[in-house]
């Protein structure tokens, strides 16, 4: 792990797998803008934080979800850390019976074991309406991006740095992922062309990429949504339920499922596909013998 000084005092912790940045308030207390994963990154983020000599003063969270959030509780008890979120998503995060109402699917049981450092308790709460947030007297400019999750934001540093948490990906990741994670896909397109209307310094995408220009990257990662749509649309090649597409979505993206928490994480991610597929009317939904089928919406043919 590294740090990286991306403009001004906006700067970057370098997991590896992610990029937590954060605004240095003086030479001691910083602002985290999310706070990484609790489990593998805890330890790196800590001793580099430590070996600076630097307190938490607060964390502003783009997100509720576990790599993004998963140390909130940790800075909160360790340096007092004020934690800020947006109204609906501090709710998501803010119990194990809420995790398990936002994630469905998932046993009381399987909450704690998976989704445990997940739940943070949130001190200032952020509605739509808030365009800035002041903490430790300086002001950030908060950009609501929603679409990867219910309430995502984007955040301005006073650098005019602004940090996209996972409304885009990069390249790189492009690359890698096989099915990748929209709460709802065409909400989230909008937040990402809304992404390439702000005149910002420089962007900083969570997994994982700084850019001083995005206008490519918007329209190469909505291409990369819509392409993975087209190949989930593509294996409904006959009425389904949903169960028998997932089938055949893991054989077609050659996903590898072990566990019955890797198969509800996928599920969760097709869903959205296939919700998005409605909504764009490129799929039927009808109800056969009690059970959901999907189909192929068959087009209209002109005369
Ligand atoms: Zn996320």
């Amino acid at each position: 792990m590294e740090i990286i000084n991306v403009f001004g005092n906006t700067y970057c912790i370098d997991t590896g797998m992610t990029y937590i940045p954060f605004y240095k308030l003086n030479e001691k207390e910083i602002v985290l803008l999310d706070s990484g994963y609790g489990n593998s990154e805890r330890e790196g983020i800590n001793m580099l934080i430590d070996d600076n000599g630097y307190r938490v003063y607060g964390i502003i969270n783009s997100h509720a979800h576990i790599d993004h959030v998963g140390n909130n509780m940790f800075f909160k008890e360790k340096d007092k850390a004020i934690i800020a979120m947006t109204r609906l998503e501090a709710a998501l995060c803010s119990s194990e019976e809420s995790v398990k109402a936002y994630f469905g699917g998932h046993t009381l049981k399987s909450v704690r074991g998976h989704f445990e450092t997940m739940i943070s308790e949130t001190d200032i709460l952020i509605d739509s309406e808030d365009e800035l947030l002041e903490m430790g007297g300086v002001v950030f400019k908060i950009i609501p991006t929603p679409g990867h999750s219910p309430a995502h934001i984007s955040i301005i540093t006073p650098d005019n740095v602004v940090y996209v948490g996972d409304t885009l990906i990069s390249y790189e990741v492009m690359r890698g992922a096989k099915m990748p994670y929209a709460f709802i896909l065409s909400v989230d397109f909008l937040s990402k062309k809304k992404l390439s209307t702000l005149n910002c310094e420089h962007f900083i995408v969570a997994h994982k990429g700084i850019y001083s220009n995005i206008e490519n990257l918007v329209d190469d990662n909505i291409a990369f949504y819509k392409h993975r749509a087209q190949r989930v649309y593509d294996v409904i090649n006959k009425p389904m339920t949903l169960e028998e597409i997932l089938r055949a979505v893991i054989c077609e993206f050659d996903i590898n499922v072990k566990s019955i928490h890797k198969q509800r994480v996928i599920n969760r991610m097709m869903c959205s596909f296939v919700d998005y597929l409605i909504e764009i009317e490129q799929l039927t939904a009808e109800i056969e013998n009690g059970f959901i089928k999907y189909r192929q919406t068959e087009k209209e043919t002109s005369v």
